[in-house]
């Protein structure tokens, strides 16, 4: 046992005594989080999330959901409620709240896809809940353990992003609190984290790749790619994408847009149709390659 461990990488000690519920033991296959009868994350298939950064609007949602359909998506995507960075809002620059949720679940419903969004406080999961098939705890709120705890006692799948500063021995201890409170619903999501250079002033965080085979050692959940948060460049999304199949993602979640410098939050990383069209074709093809499935 390795008792000097700084505590920033994991420890046999630490899978036995602090995350033992997300720990992987010897002879466990991976779990499977199933969000509907035709989406779930963790076995063979990659499923593929899509969508807008925000839930701008009831006619962009259902045009996004309708270009996600064709991209072969599994899910929709959208924030409502929106964790960003700089408190100042304006006309561009808003959140959708209870309307968003409303849009975007009766896109769910019309292309008949399951919904995933984010509640970025303890007082949303209910109303989040209400509307989604699966609630994402974003970067910022990893370790915010009373909503982690809240949202887990909803029931609902749970998407959890990790802490754009955190290890994967942080984002483990927080889904140990998720499975420790009886929702064993949990799908990681690495998302990019700080580094000293990503290579574009732009962009703010390296997609930490090295995390899914890590992952894979330690953990029996899911855990896939966000790669337009890690760039917050869509030119390097494709390939950040399929880099993230080959290495192992159990998922892949994309932004898109229909007019991305138009998108109301972080313009420089959505896609446009003909381009998430085209990246969802190329991925299809490694994960084939892996001997696994892309999307639908
Ligand atoms: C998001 O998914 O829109 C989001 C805000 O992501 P993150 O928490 O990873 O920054
Ligand atoms: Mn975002």
């Amino acid at each position: 046992m390795n008792n000097t461990n700084p505590g920033k990488d994991i420890s046999e000690e630490d899978l036995l005594t602090k995350f033992p519920l997300a720990a992987r033991s010897a002879s466990q296959s991976n779990s499977v989080v199933e969000i509907s009868d035709q989406v779930s994350f963790g076995g063979k298939n990659i499923p593929l999330i899509v969508g807008p950064n925000l839930v701008e609007s009831e006619e962009l949602i259902f045009q996004v959901a309708e270009a996600a359909i064709k991209a072969g998506a599994n899910m929709l995507r959208g924030g409502c409620f929106k964790p960003l960075t700089f408190p100042y809002r304006s006309e561009k620059y808003f959140e959708t709240g209870e309307d968003g949720l409303k849009w975007l679940h009766q896109a769910g419903k019309h292309f008949n896809i399951p919904v995933v969004t984010e509640a970025v406080s303890e007082d949303q999961v209910d109303l989040v809940s209400k509307y989604s098939d699966m609630i994402q705890i974003g970067t910022r709120n990893m370790q915010n353990y009373p909503l982690i705890v809240k949202a887990a006692k909803s029931g609902k799948p749970i998407l959890l992003k990790r802490g754009y500063g955190s290890s994967l021995r942080d984002l483990l201890g927080a889904a140990e609190y998720i499975l420790y409170n009886k929702n064993s619903q949990v799908v990681l999501c690495e998302r990019g984290i700080t580094a000293p250079h990503t290579h574009r002033s732009s962009s703010r965080f390296l997609l930490d790749i090295q995390v899914f085979p890590a992952a894979r050692e330690v953990t029996h959940l899911p855990i896939i790619s966000d790669p337009s948060h890690a760039s917050f460049w869509s030119p390097w999304v494709p390939s950040l994408v399929n880099a993230s199949v080959a290495v192992g993602a159990d998922g892949i979640m994309i932004e898109t847009h229909p007019n991305p410098m138009e998108a109301a939050v972080d313009p420089l990383q959505a896609l446009n149709f003909s381009q998430l069209a085209k990246c969802a074709d190329e991925s299809k093809q490694v994960a084939l390659a892996i001997g696994r499935t892309l999307g639908q």
